[in-house]
């Protein structure tokens, strides 16, 4: 029987990170290639996901059986604070076109990606599968986080009307090749690399905006997409799934940076913005559930240096066509 997985977003940090994988693994290995199995990673110009006609004549193109929908519109704190609107109105789109022509077009699977930007602010920590709904997100991210709430209450419709086979998976932050490095827009590891790089290359000081006390949770992409692999494979489920390093790996961004500067060899002035924005203080995530599920797999996270060592080098060397 063919499968034939379409990655939407798969341009993007995470579908490279997957493409990465089902590239270098070995075939028919637990996180290589099957036999049978055709993978289709596209970006925004093959088709616009906002817009539904775009969308359905990718399906009748590729007539997936499987997806893995991370098409977004992604950001990171400054611009999802200034844009709520845009977040929230183009995921709205892009996530009601993406599983209607899966529901359409009868596909078997669709694993859609949420974040744990989208839990509530004021909950019990850590968060787990089953807290996303239970409050208001941080007003920094409403537009974003509410969008992909409403996928999850989209796959439980889906389940219910139709019996469709519709989940989603709950990253942390993510980082590695592939990565966005727009000043402007870039998620803080990303942003927190390309700074020192300026500040390195104009020997100006490097700036780290707010007070790098708060703490996260950093999967690589790389590791990121060994578990949406598994999870396509073996997670027949609408409830979500973290996927995430654990508890007791949340890193401060003072660490981080300290670790950028290292990778990047910086000798210069290093210094805190606090009149720049914290964000979130900290919301660690359990990652039990998943641990539980893949234990018999061999599955090992990368060690966080190595993991960024490894994102440094690929930044250096593909400065002039990574998103900066
Ligand atoms: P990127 O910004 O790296 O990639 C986004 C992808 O979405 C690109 O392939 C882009 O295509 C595509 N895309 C954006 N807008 C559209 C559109 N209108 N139509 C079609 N495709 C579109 O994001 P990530 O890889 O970081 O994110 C992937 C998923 O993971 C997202 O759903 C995001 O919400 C989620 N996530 C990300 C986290 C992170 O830290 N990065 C954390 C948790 C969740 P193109 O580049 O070709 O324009």
């Amino acid at each position: 029987m063919s499968v034939r997985v379409l990655v939407t977003g798969g341009t993007g940090l995470v579908g490279q990170g997957i493409k990465y994988v089902i590239d270098t693994e070995p075939a028919n290995s637990p996180f290589g290639k099957q036999d049978g199995e055709e993978w289709f990673f596209v970006g925004s110009s093959e088709a616009d996901l906002r817009n539904a006609e775009q969308t359905k004549k990718l399906f009748e193109k590729y007539k997936p059986t499987h997806v893995i929908h991370l098409g977004a519109l992604v950001g990171g704190l400054f611009i999802n604070m200034k844009r709520k609107l845009d977040f929230l109105r183009d995921n709205m789109l892009i996530n009601d076109n993406v599983l209607h022509n899966a529901h359409e077009f009868k596909c078997k699977k669709v694993i859609s990606c949420l974040s744990t930007c989208v839990y509530p602010d004021k909950v019990e920590y850590p968060l787990d599968e089953t807290k996303i709904h239970l409050g208001l997100p941080h007003e920094s991210n409403f537009g974003y986080a509410h969008a992909k709430r409403l996928v999850d209450i989209q796959n439980r419709a889906y389940k219910d009307q139709y019996g469709d086979n519709f989940t989603s998976a709950i990253p942390t932050n993510v980082f590695g090749p592939h990565d966005n490095y727009d000043l402007e827009s870039a998620h803080v590891l990303p942003a927190l690399v390309h700074r020192c790089y300026l500040a390195k290359k104009n020997n100006t000081p490097f700036v780290v905006w707010g007070s790098g006390k708060p703490l996260r949770q950093f999967i690589y992409s790389r590791d990121l997409a060994k578990l949406f692999i598994w999870q396509l494979r073996n997670y027949d489920d609408v409830e979500p799934l973290i996927l995430s390093v654990g508890e007791d790996e949340e890193v401060s961004i003072k660490e981080v940076a300290d670790a950028v500067v290292k990778a990047l060899d910086f000798k210069g002035e290093y210094k805190f913005d606090t009149s720049k924005a914290d964000g979130q203080f900290r919301k660690p995530a359990s990652n039990k559930k998943l641990l539980g599920l893949i234990k018999d797999t061999g599955f090992k996270f990368t060690p966080f240096d190595q993991a960024l060592q490894e994102s440094v080098e690929w930044f250096l060397q593909n400065y002039e066509k990574a998103r900066t």
